[in-house]
């Protein structure tokens, strides 16, 4: 049996735990994650590396108990304090199986061989993927050297596109557009090109010109924003991710998502993580100390780094990553793999303090005897 199985680990996780929610408020994040069993380090999937949060925890312990029944009104009521949440109604709410599963249904409901989707290069891939096996086209156009999304280039191209995806931060990139720029795409976009607006890590940012367009689906029924437990919550492993947009775009999609895919123990877990808002808080700065840290080093090293308003960040290595990426991973630590047409730069997600020490030392290492 795979380790992330085993009763063992389920037992460690639920220690840790118990152990968490007994700490002060003050303490939120005291215990960081635990590391599978002899795996390396995970610095390739922009995970939270400091876990669920104390009352996430407690609702899993919780939980293990009625894991037989099925999830039963979780589903309202974590619809409900999402609505709470975005001053929205319960109607622009739509769960996913993560966000992933959303941005399926997007790509495959909403497309046609003739109407594909509009993206930026590079950027979060999984839209592309779902239209591409949808028998859709897909357009794409380069982030500016500011490593925006280039919207006056986006906004000429949105005609005879069925979706334009904005992913804000950008994945890989880690690199925001600026509000002004997100409202006049949305602006421009006609009734019939669905704007999705990817915010997975919309909690890491202070920036402030950055915005959240979730006020914005009021206004704009072709507006779809899609959000993530799986990113500052530290919930990844348990797929829980919505959608915030008018109830008929919303029901376009669900009508073609498969029933039943959300699990308990996501359920609970998120709808737990929303009762505790300090630990939102104190993940982003534990995020910025640590992340803000790892790109000074790796600056004063000689290195061109990309500003990073997310859990990740991208070093310029002015060479293929690849080799580098590699012996990194057979010596403990696994970074991102290459992204296109990035190649030079290697993303890596930002650890807690102590792992980006690990991260910089092996780092260091491998550069200097590569
Ligand atoms: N969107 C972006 C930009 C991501 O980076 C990811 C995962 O890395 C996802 C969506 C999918 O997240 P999930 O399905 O875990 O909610």
């Amino acid at each position: 049996m795979h380790d992330q199985f085993s009763r063992r680990s389920f037992a460690r996780l639920i220690g840790a735990g118990v152990a968490a929610s007994a700490l002060p408020p003050m303490a939120l994040i005291a215990t960081g994650a635990t590391q599978r069993d002899g795996g390396p380090l995970r610095l390739h999937f922009n995970e939270n590396p400091n876990g669920p949060s104390p009352s996430a925890r407690k609702a899993l312990l919780q939980l293990a108990d009625v894991a037989w029944q099925y999830p039963g009104d979780a589903r309202d009521r974590l619809v409900s304090a999402l609505a709470t949440l975005h001053g929205v109604k319960e109607e622009s709410i739509l769960l996913g199986n993560g966000s992933s599963e959303i941005l399926h249904s997007a790509g495959s409901t909403l497309t046609s061989p003739s109407k594909g989707v509009l993206v930026a290069d590079p950027t979060y891939e999984a839209l592309e993927q779902y239209a591409t096996a949808a028998g859709a086209p897909v357009s794409k156009i380069p982030l500016t050297d500011s490593w925006a999304h280039d919207i006056a280039r986006m906004t000429e191209n949105l005609r005879g596109h069925a979706v334009v995806y904005i992913c804000n931060p950008n994945n890989p990139t880690a690199s925001t557009t600026p509000k002004s720029h997100v409202r006049a795409l949305i602006a421009a976009a006609p009734p019939d090109v669905v704007v999705i607006s990817d915010e997975a890590y919309a909690e890491y940012v202070t920036a402030d010109d950055y915005e959240s367009v979730v006020p914005l689906i009021e206004k704009h029924p072709n507006l779809l924003v899609l959000r993530t437990f799986s990113k500052i919550y530290g919930l990844a492993g348990l797929r829980i991710g919505y959608a915030i947009a008018q109830p008929q775009l919303l029901k376009r999609l669900h009508a073609r998502q498969a029933r039943n895919t959300l699990n308990a123990a996501g359920l609970s877990a998120a709808l737990a993580s929303l009762e505790s808002p300090g630990y939102v808080e104190e993940s982003r700065a534990r995020n910025a100390k640590s992340r803000d840290h790892a790109l000074a080093q790796l600056q004063s090293l000689g290195f061109r780094t990309i500003p990073s308003h997310a859990n990740f960040f991208m070093v310029d290595l002015g060479r293929d990553i690849a080799p580098v990426s590699q012996t990194m991973r057979s010596r403990g630590v696994s970074v991102g793999r290459p992204f296109p047409p990035l190649t030079h730069y290697l993303r890596v997600t930002v650890g807690t303090e102590a792992q980006m020490e690990t991260f910089l030392s092996l780092f260091e290492e491998v550069i200097a005897g590569s």
